[in-house]
């Protein structure tokens, strides 16, 4: 039986998710050797833009969308962080969202500090010359506070690698400067990295084998649950696959598929649409969203969206360990009441932190004009999981703390050791 330390989080039901943030880092500041006044200064983002974004629809008329781009701390270096389009996007997520890649650049020690951005709009009511008119608006308003050098913007939900190709096309056309490093996760033909997209995914992976390791069970034969089959569950559920593990159920919004002898990946991955009506799904028996994070497998992988794992359905997993692929999937008092049954989970900021390493060579492969092969991004890629992943599992056993905390703790000292360096300014 895998156990988890039990943890000391406090909870609060309905809680929006930057405050939980500002919790939690009050309660890991007593871990970590850092004064006071960095961890009140860490509360709070350093900037949070809000833009207007008018656009004219195909039918003719103009909707006025809301963009935020939340900036929340750059002393390692400039801000890093997803644009999303959804229509949940708020400044309050995107603040909460900006703290936690603040950690996740320094868990992987790169050079970069934390910030997330995205629209309010669902992107599937968008044709696409409307999503391109509305990129191209929204690239046009955060034009002072975005460049290769100060806030460089990455795919997340409802954006991908065409949206960044836009984005990277009017800064150009705005500044006249053709390198691209203004935003990464672009396509490979105008500058993007062989492997970016898969990255995420692979480390999910690799994070997903490791954590599964040290809790004694073997990669072969591991059963795995993944629910989301989109650019993170696909590519960490072909590479489980592909690394001997079962992937026994996969699942996109529409619901998902289960066969306890495992789903055929490779099949499944070859054809479009909803997973369940996909001609290699006709042998697997159809699963919801709900019973797939209740299935009785070795690792559950929510990569899908956040909040998933909730006080609701906590005391209902099965699953013996949670390697958090999505952002955030996991509420503040599922953790604890996961904590509490014995079911360690390992957080979002070190499992899907491959998304914004392989975006780290990206930005250097635009700054220093020597583009990377595939194989390079992979060996990088990798080396640089297993040293945070090592970190981690140092920090859980010294620190005697739950993986997440043990994973925050190595951030927040990283970056409290940046601002104890230069004090506050002036
Ligand atoms: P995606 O849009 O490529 O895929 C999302 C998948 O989840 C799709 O299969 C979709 O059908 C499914 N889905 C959407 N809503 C759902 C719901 N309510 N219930 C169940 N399934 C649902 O998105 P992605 O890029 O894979 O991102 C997934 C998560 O991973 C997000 O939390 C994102 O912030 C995070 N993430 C993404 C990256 C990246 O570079 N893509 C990096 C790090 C973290």
């Amino acid at each position: 039986m895998i156990s988890a330390n039990a943890t000391t989080a406090e909870t609060a039901a309905d809680e929006p998710a930057v405050e939980t943030a500002r919790r939690r880092l009050d309660r890991l500041a007593a871990l970590v050797d850092v004064s006071d006044e960095y961890v009140e200064r860490l509360k709070y983002p350093s900037q949070v833009h809000r833009v207007s974004i008018p656009v004219r629809l195909d039918n003719g008329d103009i909707e006025v969308f809301e963009g935020y781009r939340a900036q929340h701390d750059n002393v390692r270096g400039p801000y890093k962080g997803g644009i999303r389009y959804a229509p949940g996007v708020t400044g309050d997520e995107c603040v909460s969202l900006a703290m936690a890649m603040t950690w996740k650049c320094a868990l992987l020690d790169l050079p970069f500090g934390g910030a997330k951005g995205g629209v309010a709009v669902d992107p599937r009511s968008l044709s696409t010359e409307e999503k391109r008119r509305l990129t191209r608006r929204f690239a046009e308003e955060m034009r002072s506070f975005v460049g290769p050098q100060t806030d460089i913007p990455a795919p997340d939900m409802g954006t991908d690698a065409q949206t960044m190709a836009w984005i990277a096309d009017v800064y150009k056309m705005q500044t006249g400067d053709g390198t691209r490093g203004v935003v990464t996760g672009k396509p490979p033909r105008v500058g993007g990295l062989a492997g970016r997209e898969e990255a995420p995914g692979r480390s999910t992976a690799l994070v997903a084998r490791e954590a599964a390791r040290y809790y004694d069970h073997s990669i072969d034969g591991l059963t795995v649950a993944i629910q989301g089959f989109g650019s993170v569950g696909g590519h960490a559920a072909r590479l489980l696959d592909e690394w001997g593990a079962t992937v026994v159920a996969v699942s996109d919004i529409d619901g998902g598929v289960h066969d306890e002898d495992g789903v055929d990946i490779d099949a499944l991955s070859a054809e479009a649409g909803p997973l369940t009506d996909r001609t290699a799904a006709a042998d697997a028996d159809e699963v919801t969203n709900d019973a797939l994070l209740e299935l009785d497998v070795d690792v559950l992988v929510p990569a899908a969206v956040g909040g998933v794992l909730t006080a609701d359905n906590a005391p209902d997993v099965r699953a013996s360990l949670v390697v958090e692929g999505a952002n955030e999937p996991t509420t503040a008092e599922a953790d604890a009441i996961l904590a509490d049954r014995g079911v360690p989970v390992v957080p979002d900021i070190l499992a899907n932190a491959g998304g914004v390493t392989a975006s780290y060579f990206e930005w250097l492969q635009n700054t220093n004009g020597r583009s990377w092969t595939h194989k390079e991004v992979r060996e990088e890629l990798d080396d640089r999981m297993l040293s945070a992943w090592e970190a981690v599992r140092e920090s859980h056993e010294t620190r005697g703390v739950p993986w997440r905390d043990a994973a925050y703790a190595v951030a927040l000292e990283r970056v409290a050791e940046s601002h104890e360096t230069l004090g506050i300014w002036p």
